[in-house]
């Protein structure tokens, strides 16, 4: 069985075609499947359209959770419950075409791969949009040596042994294409060219920001480094000043005036305020982890098993 896992929020205009386009492509595989929707706390009609495409077809499925918790978590909630051998991760918007599925399941079912991921072509966000995520993909780039990274984003499908591996990491911060690059495996793609949201509305800035930030601190310890570093080019500089401050001194050039001095201490000052906000990111991390607190609450399930079951380890 092919399991696909839809996060919603708030996508009751797109819902109809969507669940129409991925049921075809679905039964061009052959396969039974499953589509697990999992409603990330939507406000609008999303949910009651949900149960009637559920009531229509049991195929259907739905997880509700409890509130709003962000489309990664929403994600991690479907792949616990996802019954499937093979998993297809896929937004809600109809931006990965479901169309994809049988070539990625022909792949996968070859035996030669674990894991297809979405190829993206060509980015076609808004164009703040894309100024974000550029500066994001250039820094997550250099900083993870993640590669491809800018192409590839959620859409993909996992045999089993990959989502086994998957389910394994429990982590708070969650950046799924990390995770998925993490875990290694035999990977391949099939590119597609990633259309514009056609209706509904996306992530917002502060989402996308916290985002970014899970993926950086996540994946790297590079930051950290990149205080130490300039710490040490802030010894070599202030001992090179010192020495100049020596020579003024004794060779009695003019002094130093009060202006350099505060500019000098604003800078360091706002250097540590830098630093301590990394090292905060970091610590944060480790204090949320310690708390460790279920990435998601669901408030119920509809499906036609009796019990669903959650994935044990
Ligand atoms: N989504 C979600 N919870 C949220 C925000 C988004 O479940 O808080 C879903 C959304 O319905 C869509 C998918 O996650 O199916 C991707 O969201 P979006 O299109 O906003 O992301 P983008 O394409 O902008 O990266
Ligand atoms: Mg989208």
């Amino acid at each position: 069985m092919i399991s696909v896992v839809i996060p919603i929020y708030n996508e009751e205009s797109l819902l109809g075609e969507l669940v129409k386009r991925t049921i075809t492509a679905l039964q061009h595989t052959g396969q039974d499947f499953e589509l697990l929707f999992v409603d990330d706390g939507s406000t609008d009609n999303s949910m009651d359209l949900l149960l009637q495409l559920h009531t229509i077809d049991k195929r259907i499925k739905i997880m509700s959770l409890s509130r709003n918790f962000g489309h990664q978590a929403a994600y991690t909630a479907g792949i616990d419950y996802a019954q499937g051998e093979y998993l297809v991760l896929m937004d809600g918007d109809l931006q990965d075409p479901p169309e994809l599925i049988p070539q990625m399941f022909t792949l996968l079912n070859s035996g030669s791969f674990d894991i297809v991921n979405g190829y993206r072509k060509a980015n076609t966000s808004r164009f703040t949009r894309n100024i974000y995520t550029r500066i994001f993909h250039q820094l997550f780039k250099r900083l993870s040596a993640m590669e491809d990274i800018e192409h590839i984003g959620n859409f993909s499908m996992l045999n089993k042994a990959a989502t086994h591996a998957l389910r394994t990491l429990t982590e708070k911060s969650r950046y799924l294409p990390g995770l998925r690059h993490f875990i290694g495996f035999r990977k391949t793609s099939i590119s597609y060219q990633r259309e514009k949201r056609g209706s509904g509305c996306s992530m917002s800035t502060r989402q996308l920001f916290t985002l970014a930030c899970d993926a950086i601190f996540s994946f790297s310890k590079l930051p950290l480094k990149f205080c130490l570093i300039m710490g040490i080019i802030g010894i070599i500089t202030s001992f090179l000043a010192g020495i100049y401050i020596l020579l003024s001194k004794t060779l009695a050039l003019s002094p130093l005036g009060w202006s350099s001095t505060l500019t000098s201490i604003f800078f360091l000052g706002s250097i540590q305020l830098i630093f301590l906000g990394i090292l905060g990111e970091y610590v944060f991390r480790i204090y949320r982890e310690s708390q460790n607190r279920p990435i998601y609450f669901v408030r119920e399930f509809h499906t036609d098993q009796k019990k669903i079951k959650r994935h044990e380890l």
